[in-house]
């Protein structure tokens, strides 16, 4: 049990990371700490601004990792509280009392979510430096960063 949590999702092996369009499904990769520093803000497909653009697998690998966390922080101040209670009782008095604590087991968390290694056609958008791999399914990408339109 510690204090800090860390939730990694695996990279491909370029270093891109799926993300999915919330407004038209689109799937599309990203490599974070490259290109632009500016943070994802459209989708290349359909251009929809947004700043959620997980896959519903790292959603819910996500989710669950955060449940487990904020469960871990409820457990130990519940366990503090039950030592806190515990010592305080007078001792040899007519009252005692007992607190105890069980935290309750962490939910298993789904697995890890895959990136498959499936070949992908690579755009860069010039306007932000910024390099996606796409379906190549498009006519038109828009820039991910500031959602400037071009030909694929
Ligand atoms: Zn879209
Ligand atoms: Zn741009």
């Amino acid at each position: 049990m510690s204090d800090q949590t860390t939730i990694s999702i695996p990279t491909d092996d370029d270093g891109f990371i799926s993300q999915k369009c919330p407004t038209c499904s689109g799937l599309f990769k990203v490599k974070h700490g490259e290109g632009s520093d500016k943070p994802l803000a459209h989708c290349p497909y359909c251009g929809a601004a947004g700043d959620d653009w997980f896959t519903d697998e790292q959603r819910a690998y996500i989710e669950a990792a955060g449940r487990n966390f904020a469960l871990d922080l409820v457990s130990s101040e519940l366990e503090e509280m039950t030592r806190d209670f515990n010592r305080e009782m007078p001792r040899g008095g007519f009252i005692t009392a007992e607190m105890s604590f069980t935290p309750s087991p962490e939910e298993p968390l789904p697995p890890v979510p895959a990136e498959s290694n499936e070949p992908m056609p690579v755009a860069l958008f010039e306007c932000c430096n910024e390099r996606i791999k796409h379906d190549g399914s498009s006519e038109v990408l828009h820039c991910v960063i500031c959602g400037t339109a071009s030909k694929a």
